[in-house]
């Protein structure tokens, strides 16, 4: 890992290494009016690169490769996809640093956690390859003992994968990998503000032997225009999408007249319970991890703290003090906790969640002003007693800011965390083994942290219930949403046989 600050050179020269064009077909295109955006970073608001920025016509030609190299992927052995898959988890790994540094530039993080996303991203591409061998069918007799049942898995087909800006790498591999283990060809379509990490991954699974026209990626700042085509070609079969809750309707809206499989990662409202029985000193630690990963810009980044009222002074106090002392600043410096926002947007929304949590009453403790350019900095802010009805309680914050409210009792708690449409993830601390398995029950979420602020585990399933989304990624679960089921009934063998 990079311990000391990363020097401007350095930056210049991965810069000039990564592809910027369209990948499509196996060739890097321009694209199809030579029209091009800048990324721009958000540490510095200087200009990164510009990419190729795909219209409507270039999607067309990456769903019409996909859709080509689709018959004879689907065919292509699961051993050697698999080896293809890990071939590519290597070259991620040899190319750690020029993953994170990418990362870091574009996003923004802390290169010590872009190095633990390249970690997570990386061992989809591993645990997919693992699972590619492993997929299979059944063969039964039917329960009259007449025809013999085979039920088989196949490729879905063609995918389109929607990813967001705030993991570049891990939610790309977390959709591509059980795709290629599976045997689907795809377009991928990053998100504009981050699409270089994207790039830097078709590169290296290119290197990883992957065939043209199984990956496309199409970066584009028209997404809507280019993938609305996209929904509505028989030649798609499937859409995969993380991002918010309202692209993510619209697009489930459009993946309706073809009947599209749909699979939604969606935005989060992550409560994080305290109980009174709870160690404190352990769930401000999980607190701290739960709210600063990737600098509170994260689907499962704690949103509300629920405390128990006999502890919530002592909880929020601790939880400023260590929050006080982390060190905002540009991701390269070694010294960086917490870096930027993504951008002036975010910095302006944050502050008008904070703004108007205060006005409803609830104290500040910490922080609460962004903090002057250049770069989208806001620093740690922590307000108490926030009332019902404040918006901070409803909206992902999406930012380094923890709210803090009080409760009486378990039902309040389950009451207060069921109160939203969202049901990513849940996090619980309590030293009561019977609370902590009642609390799975009890709360409406796709994934409970139980005296943990980190559940995100690639062999795991993840995934929400309610608005945060359809089907899961990660684990045994993901390959599943590449995959359709096929029934053979065959005739009874024995029907002639005397
Ligand atoms: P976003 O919804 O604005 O964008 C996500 C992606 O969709 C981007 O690639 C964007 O270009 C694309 N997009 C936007 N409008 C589109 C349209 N009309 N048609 C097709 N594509 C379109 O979200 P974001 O700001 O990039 O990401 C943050 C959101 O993602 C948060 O809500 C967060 O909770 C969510 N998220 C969820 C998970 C999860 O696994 N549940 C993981 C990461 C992020």
């Amino acid at each position: 890992m990079t311990t000391t600050a990363v020097t401007d050179q350095t930056e210049r020269a991965l810069l000039a290494r990564i592809p910027t064009g369209l990948y499509i077909d196996g060739r890097w295109t321009e694209a199809a009016d030579g029209g091009r955006f800048e990324v721009v970073a958000p540490s510095t608001e200087t200009v990164l690169a510009t990419v190729a920025d795909a219209r409507p016509d270039d999607g067309d030609r990456a769903l019409a490769a996909a859709h080509a190299a689709q018959p004879s992927w689907g065919r292509t052995p699961p051993r050697v996809r698999a080896e293809i898959l890990r071939q590519a988890f290597e070259l991620v790994t040899i190319r750690a640093e020029d993953f994170a540094l990418t990362m870091t530039l574009e996003m923004g993080k802390p290169l010590a956690e872009a190095h633990a996303e390249v970690s997570y991203g990386a061992e989809f591409l591993r645990w997919f390859g693992e699972e590619a061998t492993r997929i299979s069918g059944r063969y039964s007799t039917a329960p009259d003992g007449a025809n013999r049942l085979v039920v088989t898995r196949r490729p879905v087909g063609p995918c389109l994968l929607i990813t967001p800006w705030n993991f570049p790498l891990a939610m790309a591999t977390r959709k591509i990998a059980p795709a290629i283990a599976a045997g689907c060809t795809m377009v991928l379509k990053p998100a504009a503000l981050t699409p270089l990490s994207a790039l830097l991954l078709a590169e290296v699974l290119e290197d990883a032997g992957l065939p043209p026209g199984v990956l496309n990626v199409i970066p584009t700042t028209d997404p809507g225009s280019v993938s609305g085509p996209l929904l509505s070609d028989a030649r798609l079969r499937k859409l995969s999408f993380t991002g918010s809750t309202p692209v993510g309707q619209r697009l489930i809206a459009a993946s309706a007249d073809q009947v599209l499989r749909v699979s939604m990662e969606l935005g989060g409202n992550a409560p994080f319970i305290v109980f009174e029985d709870a160690d404190l000193d352990a769930a401000v630690e999980g607190a701290l991890a739960a709210k600063l990963r990737n600098g509170g810009e994260a689907c499962v980044a704690a949103n509300r703290f629920l405390v128990h009222r006999s502890l919530a002074d002592e909880f929020g106090q601790a939880l400023a003090a260590r929050m006080s002392s982390v060190t905002v600043g540009r991701g390269t410096d070694p010294a960086t906790r917490l870096g930027p926002l993504i951008n002036a947007a975010a910095v302006a929304r944050v502050g008008r969640l904070v703004d108007g949590a205060v006005a409803a009453g609830a104290r500040l403790a910490l922080g609460g002003r962004a903090l002057d350019g250049p770069g989208h900095f806001f620093p740690p802010t922590v307000l108490t007693d926030v009332p019902a009805g404040a918006d901070i309680l409803d909206e992902e914050i999406f930012g380094p800011v923890a709210s803090i409210v009080p409760f009486d009792t378990e039902d309040e708690a389950v009451r207060l965390a069921n109160a939203t449409p969202f049901g990513l993830v849940c996090y619980v601390y309590t030293r009561d083994l019977d609370r902590g398995l009642r609390m799975g029950e009890r709360l409406e979420t796709g994934m409970l942290g139980l005296n943990t602020g980190v559940v995100s585990n690639p062999a795991a399933p993840f995934g929400g219930v309610k608005q945060s989304g359809l089907g899961r990624e990660g684990g045994r679960e993901g390959i599943e949403e590449y995959l359709e089921t096929c029934y053979i009934g065959v005739a009874d063998p024995f029907a002639a046989f005397g």
